[in-house]
């Protein structure tokens, strides 16, 4: 009876899930949990102090945007960088973007264009890091004021699959005054409202980032799929058993 009626109780559920999901995008877009490495789910329950449904829904919602696989019937596995994933989301991309911002300098609202400006004016930030981010935080403003739902979430969605990548990537190459440049002509063929040179220079600028960096990507995890995971996780200085539990454990059970 309590079950049944007990609204609060349900809320709390959901809480929890939403609190596993979070915590396990994290560990897994920041590869504290590495490419590849795979999860028993009754145990992960166990250790993060969750009772094992919140923890499959928020499982659900990883698998539904590509970063986990279920391998087994109570084994999940956090999907391992292929090039073969590089390649589709690269390809993907290069359509999306463009588009993003071809509909961005037929829809935005002024203020959403005079924001993109004053992003791409704001100096480079000091760590590689911050320029990662600044990067991300200025496509994404183009997502947004594309001001087609769908197509901005697809892009977030593709945006968080590539960020494994780029943590491999960021390692040897990081985001420069040329990509600053060109983020400032770009937000200022977006404010004069030019469909077709906003789709073109963003195509041309997903094009020199992709050529700058796949080569780095494709050295990395290229040696065929099967050894991408336990090579990815060696590099990072992961043992085959990261110490995330302890961490998510404390977290989840507050
Ligand atoms: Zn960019």
């Amino acid at each position: 009876m309590a079950r049944r009626t007990a609204e609060p109780g349900a809320g709390a559920a959901s809480t929890k899930a939403q609190f596993a999901y979070a915590l396990l995008r994290d560990a897994i877009l920041e590869r504290v949990l590495a490419p590849g490495y795979t999860i028993n789910q009754e145990i992960l329950a166990a250790e993060m102090g969750l009772s094992i449904t919140p923890l499959r829904e928020a499982l659900r919602r990883l698998e539904g945007e590509g970063l986990v696989g279920l391998i087994h019937h109570n084994i999940v596995q956090v999907v391992p960088l292929t090039p073969r994933e590089w390649r589709e989301l690269c390809e993907v991309r290069a359509q999306l973007e463009p588009m993003a911002a071809s509909l961005a300098a037929k829809s935005a609202s002024e203020p959403q264009l005079q924001a993109l400006v004053r992003l791409a004016a704001q100096p480079l930030a000091r760590s590689a890091k911050g320029r990662a981010l600044e990067h991300r935080r200025f496509h994404y403003a183009v997502y947004a004021a594309s001001n087609n739902q769908l197509l901005e979430e697809l892009l977030v969605q593709i945006w968080a699959r590539t960020h494994r990548y780029r943590e491999i990537v960021l390692r040897e190459w990081d985001f420069d005054q040329d990509d600053r440049s060109r983020h400032q002509l770009l937000a200022r063929t977006l404010a004069r409202r030019d469909v077709e040179g906003a789709g073109e220079m963003m195509k041309r600028h997903l094009g020199e980032v992709i050529d700058a960096v796949g080569e780095i990507v494709l050295r990395e995890i290229g040696e065929g799929e099967a050894a991408a995971a336990p090579r990815a996780a060696l590099r990072l200085g992961l043992s085959s058993r990261p110490p995330y539990l302890e961490g998510l454990a404390r977290t989840a059970s507050k």
